[in-house]
């Protein structure tokens, strides 16, 4: 986000201006990563502003909550309300929306019952990686990190914690000049990007590389399965060793912030043949499809404000 803030944001069950939405030094989500967040988009569509596939956005929230034991205080429909009135009070078009929710002031330690504070934020958002990249595609390196193994933290929660490791692969690689890092997993098989899923194309399928590789289940990663196979197009969710990355005819990563967003190199080697490919296209258009109506909205993923 620039420096230039949105007016409104909603916190504790009401739309306030943004500068009092703020959140005491000892907070236990300051202290200890012990927060749960969501990124979600919304788009103008043919029929009015729309925030994708919100309810399964919020259902992950719940779902990370539940992996913490951390009770959020307010029911689905409200958190989905208060999405849709941050859009409108701030009148965001292309918008990224940040729900959080964040274990707060009151009581020390790690299993104190300390009280879970909510607060959804919104802002104008273009491309997440870069202006042209959504075009041009991004030159990647693997990082020296990893992900967290099995057991250790959550992969499948969306947690502040989680984003440390985000933080070092994705810090890394900018250092170096890469666009994007894509992290091992433990196993040292391939996971995913910094905050993106992957996709590989041989012979004209999707390989994904599976939810056992410590990756977050994407809902843009479930967007792009259902609509491959819907399309006819084979997807294969399946372990992946590093060495695919250099063999690959196509690559690209997804996420909310980051779309459908190609990879021309990785580690210094063209992928395929330097330049997005043939089904990389595709499911960009199928994708941004949704949003101008060229693809239809069979299953509900949009959610009109
Ligand atoms: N992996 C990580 C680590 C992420 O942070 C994100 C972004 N939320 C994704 C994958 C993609 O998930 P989604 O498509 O649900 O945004």
């Amino acid at each position: 986000m620039s420096t230039s803030y949105p007016e409104h944001i909603w916190h504790n069950g009401r739309i306030k201006p943004w500068a009092e939405a703020t959140v005491h030094v000892m907070a236990h989500g300051l202290h200890y990563g012990s927060s749960v967040f969501e990124g979600i988009r919304s788009y103008p569509t043919p029929n009015g502003q729309a925030i994708f596939r919100l309810g399964e956005h919020l259902r992950r929230l719940y779902a990370s909550a539940k992996i913490y034991d951390m009770p959020i205080p307010y029911d689905l429909d409200t958190l989905a309300t208060a999405c849709r009135e941050v859009i409108k009070a701030n009148g965001l078009a292309r918008a990224y929306l940040r729900p959080i929710a964040y274990r707060g002031l009151g009581g020390f330690g790690l299993s104190a019952e300390t009280p879970v504070d909510v607060a959804v934020a919104a802002w104008h958002m273009g491309p997440y990686l870069g202006p042209d990249v959504l075009e041009a595609g991004i030159d990647a390196c693997v990082s020296s990190w990893q992900r967290f193994a099995p057991n250790t933290i959550p992969a499948g929660a969306k947690a502040g914690g989680n984003y440390l490791n985000g933080q070092l692969v994705a810090r890394e690689a900018r250092r170096l000049g890469f666009g994007e890092g894509i992290a091992l997993a433990s196993t040292g098989l391939l996971s995913e990007g910094a905050g993106e899923n992957l996709f590989l194309v041989f012979d004209g399928a999707l390989h994904t590389t599976p939810v056992s590789a410590a990756l977050l289940n994407g809902i843009t990663r479930n967007t792009i399965i259902t609509l491959a196979r819907d399309a006819g197009i084979e997807v294969v969710e399946r372990d992946l060793p590093r060495e695919y990355l250099y063999l690959c005819d196509e690559l690209f990563m997804c996420g909310t912030a980051a779309e459908i967003t190609p990879i021309r190199s990785v580690d210094g080697r063209p992928v395929g043949t330097g330049q997005p490919g043939p089904l990389t296209r595709r499911m960009q258009s199928l994708f941004f499809g949704l949003f101008d109506g060229s693809t239809p909205d069979t299953r509900g993923w949009l959610d009109y404000v």
